[in-house]
């Protein structure tokens, strides 16, 4: 078989940006890809202020061309391209629209992204990559199979060009006045339609892109089955159940080398399933970083943004009881929300001795806490993928969650009769169920140790690693080649 050629498309991509999972994915998946012999491409904006320095002298100038934004004119697009992993990431570049100080967040990004989806369809030709498939992301990119259709139709080379569509955030869609279409796009509104992109009396470029790229996908097989329902379907449902003959869920992974217990070097003492010894070691190490009396109590670990999403009010809620029942300590690390960082700091001030809060973005406390906690809370209202229940795991380190999402395919409820699990889950979304189950968590940790032990082993045996999801998209390529 041919080599399969693919452009990666995204806002972002560690390790040059990252706001959140999709800058990961952009690192993990064509890292992977390239590894299995695909041609894997990566274009995201040559955000100007944010590339980060020591990348700066590999950089190398490519081309550049202009592109028409009927409003305004020809506009300039450079393209910078950098080898990484043997992948070549190419950077657009436009110093009006990526010149800022962070990545998204300005009125002006629908004109940004429309610029940007504009340049990848261009880009292509110009330097000669056709690809079989573009791999596209979120709503940044998620118009460019509308472009193809509407704009580009009459390029004989890109006739056979496929797309996915990935969704890693639906709440997110990118939603314009469809005066777009004439101002920055110049091509007509065919895909004004309920079937195409018009969404109410706007243009919604998610919605474009599920109605006409040839798969989409979303981030874990749970999710991609509740943005079905009006629950989760952040007023898309409708949409996706109609498309939902193309629509699957692949969970993301995670970078099983750099998340090692055995070697990480942010912790104190490195162990494995066999031996936990060291997980001892950096329990006490943080309990002592973090002024908590160094004793054996259950120690509840908290890694997240601070937000409603991830279900920190509900865990709020439970708060004041659960620490005046039990002899529990918890550590929460995170930002977000000032109303809910508040609240934790009136609960630390009120459980000195149980609860510590820090306010912060630490990546080696981040580790320490994955490491030295003995239940890993992550109560999230929704959760498309989520890392840190499978970076938990990976440290012994059994996750408490909400059964949704990739929670829910990632998670192994403790079955009692038999042994198994790999942490606890809840089902209903309420702050007292929640608090019945991090007693339960309590209980077992207190009276049922040979239990733990059994399932620390065998959170720690899954395996979560990158490799296995880069081959269901290899698949996904795959047929759609086919
Ligand atoms: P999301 O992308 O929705 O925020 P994920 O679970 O997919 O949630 O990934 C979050 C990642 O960010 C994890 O790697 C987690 O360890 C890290 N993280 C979140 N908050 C902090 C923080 N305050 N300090 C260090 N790392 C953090």
């Amino acid at each position: 078989m041919m080599k399969q050629k693919v452009l990666f498309a995204a806002a972002e991509a560690a390790p040059f940006y990252k706001t959140g999972g999709l800058g990961d994915v952009a690192y993990a998946l064509p890292k992977y890809l390239a590894q299995s012999g695909v041609d894997v491409r990566v274009v995201v904006p040559y955000y100007t202020k944010l590339f980060p320095k020591q990348y700066k002298t590999g950089l190398e100038d490519v081309i550049s061309f202009q592109i028409d934004i009927p409003y305004r004119g020809l506009v300039y697009c450079g393209i910078k391209k950098y080898k990484l992993n043997d992948v070549n990431y190419y950077f657009i570049d436009n110093e009006e629209f990526f010149g800022r100080d962070n990545l998204y967040g300005y009125w002006d990004d629908g004109e940004r992204f429309a610029f940007f989806q504009l340049a990848i369809c261009r880009m292509m030709e110009v330097i000669n990559f056709i690809p079989d498939v573009v791999h596209i992301n979120d709503w940044h990119t998620a118009f460019v199979p509308v472009l193809l259709r509407d704009k580009f139709h009459w390029i004989e080379k890109y006739k056979g060009i496929k797309t996915l569509l990935t969704i890693h955030n639906l709440q997110f869609q990118g939603i314009f006045d469809p005066v777009i279409l004439d101002t920055l796009f110049g091509m007509g509104w065919n895909s004004y339609t309920d079937d195409g992109a018009k969404f109410y009396d706007q243009i919604n470029f998610l919605k474009g892109g599920i109605n006409f790229a040839d798969a989409v996908n979303t981030v874990s097989p749970s999710y991609a089955r509740e943005i079905q329902t009006p629950e989760f379907g952040e007023q898309l449902d409708g949409v996706l159940r109609k498309n939902s003959w193309k629509l699957s869920g692949i969970i993301n992974g995670i970078d099983s080398e750099l998340y090692n217990p055995e070697t990480d070097i942010q912790i104190k003492a490195n162990y494995n399933a066999a031996d936990l010894s060291g997980k001892a070691i950096d329990k006490s190490e943080l309990q002592a970083e973090l002024g908590l009396p160094v004793e054996n109590v259950p120690l509840y670990g908290v890694v997240s943004r601070l937000t409603t999403q991830k279900g920190m009010d509900l865990f709020l809620d439970t708060l004041d009881d659960f620490l005046s029942r039990h002899k529990a300590q918890v550590v929460v690390l995170g930002t977000g929300d000032p109303e809910l960082e508040r609240r934790f700091e009136y609960y630390q001030n009120k459980y000195p001795n149980q609860l510590v809060a820090q306010m912060k973005f630490d990546i080696g406390l981040a580790q320490r806490i994955y490491a030295g906690s003995d239940v890993f809370v992550m109560p999230s209202a929704f959760e498309p993928s989520g890392l840190s229940q499978m970076m938990a795991m990976r440290y012994g380190t059994l996750p408490l969650v909400h059964a949704v999402g990739g929670l829910r395919d990632t998670v192994i409820p403790y079955n009692e009769l038999d042994k198994t699990g790999t942490g606890f889950t809840f089902d209903d979304y309420r702050s007292n169920v929640l608090g019945e189950i991090l007693s339960y968590s309590f209980r077992t940790y207190d009276e049922r140790q040979t239990d733990w032990k059994a399932l620390q082993q065998q959170a720690m045996e899954r395996d979560f690693d990158w490799s296995n999801s880069a081959q269901d998209y290899l698949n996904l390529y795959d047929n759609l080649a086919e």
